[in-house]
């Protein structure tokens, strides 16, 4: 996974595994319609609706081009971290968990 994609929302990690059929929930008919054609557009197309829904396009892109991209999503739809797995929240900005997302400092000290 890039570093610079977007956050992607635990309501569009499900409504895009529910798409392809491995979790998550359904969306509405028309966010369901746009990951129908997120998913089918060409590069130059993907660009264009990435403009303007990035964490659909990232979440569809992790689903279908990273190998690992079910397990994250099922991961950030459950509210799960990514990286450490922990649930016990609260999940940062970034999509991981606070104590993850945070800059570990290397002595404690500042
Ligand atoms: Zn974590």
């Amino acid at each position: 996974m890039s570093t610079n994609s977007p956050t992607i929302p635990p309501d569009v990690a499900a409504h895009v595994l529910a798409h392809y059929g491995r979790g998550g929930y359904p969306a509405g008919d028309w966010a369901e319609d746009l990951i129908g054609l997120i998913s089918r557009a060409d590069n130059i197309n993907r660009d264009r609706f990435a403009a303007g829904f990035p964490e659909y396009v990232a979440a569809i892109t992790a689903i279908k081009y990273d190998p690992n991209g079910v397990a994250y999503l099922l991961d950030l739809a459950a509210g799960r971290c990514p990286r450490c797995k922990k649930d016990d929240g609260p999940i940062a900005e970034s999509g991981l968990c606070e104590a993850c997302a945070q800059p570990m400092p290397l002595d404690g000290v500042a």
